[in-house]
């Protein structure tokens, strides 16, 4: 495979490579089981939502140790959870009332490159729009984050404090919301993928119920319409 390699390869032997590596994927998978794609072909019934950071360091199914078919999956730059962005939002209602999944994992990472450059003062274009998000957290938390001097230390504690709010803004949204008036066995966790180790850190912030969602938060179970 491409990743990984400490060799140089042109534009067309890195494209190759994909495909080989697609091939032998393939094989390796059909040695095991013959029958591995006509299974899988039938259908997904995955339990688990990821809702993880676009780098590529941080796939929901080697972290994890799961097949394909075991983790449905969403990635943006920086793990966020905005109620405005139906990417996410069509995800998760996908995820949580047609597959019926029974976790939603919001899985940040140390030394995440997106919460590093919402912490710098430099525009990056059009992303900055985005970075806002992380901007945000980071004010509702200044209090704790400003005292940190160590630069290392205090971009690893914004990622932890932001898989905290984001997780906090998928429990907001009626999908979660409706959901759990419905069924008890949906949770949303807060996970930490640590790349130096590959280990995941819980970062033991798991909601399973509105309750300490804030007054202002709690929805009714019936949808009125605006006049
Ligand atoms: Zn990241």
């Amino acid at each position: 495979m491409v990743a990984g390699t400490t060799i140089k390869l042109t534009q067309k032997e890195s494209y190759n490579a994909l495909l080989s590596g697609n091939r032998q994927w393939v094989a390796e998978q059909l040695k095991s089981d013959p029958d591995y794609f006509k299974k899988l072909s039938k259908g997904q019934n995955p339990e688990v939502l990821w809702i993880g950071c676009s780098d590529s360091r941080v796939p929901a199914n080697q972290v994890t140790g799961t097949k394909p078919g075991e983790v449905f999956v969403h990635r943006n730059i920086a793990t966020v959870c905005s109620h405005s962005d139906m990417n996410m939002l069509s995800v998760l209602d996908y995820a949580v009332n047609a597959l019926k999944v029974k976790h939603v994992i919001v899985a940040g990472h140390y030394g995440c490159g997106g919460v590093a450059a919402a912490l710098t003062h430099k525009q990056f274009g059009l992303i900055d729009n985005w970075l806002r998000h992380i901007k945000d957290v980071y004010r509702l938390h200044s209090h704790e984050l400003d005292r940190i001097t160590d630069e290392e230390t205090k971009i690893n504690r914004l990622v932890e404090l932001n898989v905290i709010e984001q997780s906090y803004n998928l429990c907001k949204t009626t999908i979660i919301q409706n959901a759990w008036k419905e069924r008890d066995d949906l949770e949303v966790h807060g996970w930490i993928v640590d790349i130096k180790t590959g280990l995941v850190k819980d970062l033991k912030v798991t909601s399973s119920g509105s309750k300490n969602l804030g007054y202002v938060y709690e929805v009714n179970s019936e949808a009125v319409a605006v006049h």
